[in-house]
């Protein structure tokens, strides 16, 4: 059978109980294709439940970020996947080794799991060569400096083998943690918030060549991020969380054009929110009609769309170039760099007044209280019951 990892891990994901005696045969393959398995795992601190019941599967050199507000468990899950939490339910295999179940654990420094911290955790009292070369104590001495070597030629820090960690940027130790992390060519790389101590400019550059060596390396790869554009850059899918729950498993496109829940519309940009009713399988809003398949008649629902659904374009004489009246009073105009955005008042059909944002590419910045035609994107407006 001609399977796919994409399809399998969603299918995973949607049984989250899935090891059992009558696992699927989907379910059974995935976890010899995974590089790092999830099963069902779920943990609670005191009374409070950090992961619940979540399911994710990374093939060899895929790279899943795991998003979502703070305090969702995403830290939690990377910290049972390395061993440094104890797993209380489910199971975690690295290439089809059960690593983790309640009551067996197989310590941290055993799992062939990298490990790269927000702070780089690099001793400072070693060299760069030697912060490299500790994960591999068990090689020969000098097949630990080649691959030390090695693996800061990979991250582009060759040359600064003899420095101590002070003396390196915060852009470079996070080079060389990464190095550390990949030298003994673990199966899994883990990686929590490992950009959020750079500063804006240098971060971009950094997560960047991270993005490269990461992909070179062939390691399956968790990382963990609060910043959704960070996600959408780096992963091949992303896992978005919320209250200990996966919400939604799938690429940076799919999450992006079809989330699932107004959560997951609103967690990677700004969205306008409407509210209306479902009539004849349609739904009114101040800038047209959109149909609502799936919504039964009567439904109270959310319309979300984002700014750059709303595309803008002058009027003459009160009509849009279409010839539909779908006008908008400007409120502000304001350039943001790539993107203009636009601040409209427009009215629905009982006349009550709404206030969106409109996202035009370039420059388009037109007068204050002057009228737009807005025609919608409709890829970029979503239905969800209220
Ligand atoms: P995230 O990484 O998404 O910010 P965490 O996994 O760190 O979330 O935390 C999930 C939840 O578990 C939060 O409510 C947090 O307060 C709680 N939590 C995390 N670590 C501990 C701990 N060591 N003791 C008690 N509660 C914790």
């Amino acid at each position: 059978m001609d399977l796919n990892l994409t399809d399998i891990t969603h299918a995973t994901n949607r049984h989250p109980v899935a090891l059992d005696a009558a696992a699927s045969a989907a379910t059974v393959a995935s976890h010899r294709l995974a590089a790092l398995s999830l099963s069902d795992v779920s943990h609670d601190y005191r009374n409070k439940r950090a992961v619940d019941h979540v399911s994710l599967s990374i093939g060899p050199g895929e790279i899943v970020c795991l998003v979502g507000p703070s305090g969702c468990g995403k830290s939690t899950l990377l910290r049972l996947s390395a061993g440094l939490e104890t797993l209380q339910q489910g199971e975690v295999s690295v290439n089809g080794q059960v690593i983790a179940r309640p009551g067996r654990s197989v310590p941290p420094e055993k799992r062939g799991i990298g490990l790269v911290f927000q702070d780089y955790a690099l001793f400072p009292h070693l060299r760069v060569l030697d912060n490299v070369r500790f994960g591999l104590n068990r090689l020969p001495v000098a097949e630990q400096k080649e691959r030390a070597l090695a693996a800061l030629r990979q991250v582009g820090m060759e040359a600064y083998a003899n420095a101590f960690p002070d003396a390196l940027s915060g852009g470079q130790q996070q080079r060389v943690a990464l190095a550390r992390a990949m030298a003994p060519k673990p199966a899994v790389l883990l990686l929590d918030e490992p950009f959020s101590g750079l500063d804006t400019r240098l971060r971009e550059t950094v997560r960047d060549e991270t993005l490269h060596v990461l992909k070179q390396s062939g390691a399956a790869t968790m990382i963990v991020t609060h910043d959704p554009e960070e996600a959408m850059f780096l992963a091949d899918r992303i896992a978005l969380m919320r209250d200990g729950k996966l919400v939604q498993l799938g690429s940076p496109t799919a999450l992006y054009t079809k989330p699932v829940d107004e959560f997951a519309a609103s967690f990677f940009g700004e969205v306008n929110r409407l509210t209306g009713t479902v009539r004849g399988g349609r739904v009114d809003t101040p800038i047209g009609c959109l149909s609502a398949p799936g919504h039964a008649e009567g439904a109270a629902v959310a319309i979300l769309i984002r700014p750059e659904g709303l595309r803008l374009s002058a009027v003459e004489q009160g009509l849009g170039s279409d010839g539909v009246p779908n006008l908008a009073r400007v409120e502000a105009s304001r350039l943001l760099g790539r993107a203009s955005l636009v601040h409209l008042r427009v009215l629905d059909a009982e006349g009550r007044p709404h206030h969106m944002h409109a996202r035009m590419p370039g420059h388009f910045l037109p007068a204050d209280d002057t009228h737009v035609s807005v025609a919608l994107d409709r890829q970029q407006a979503f239905i969800f019951p209220r």
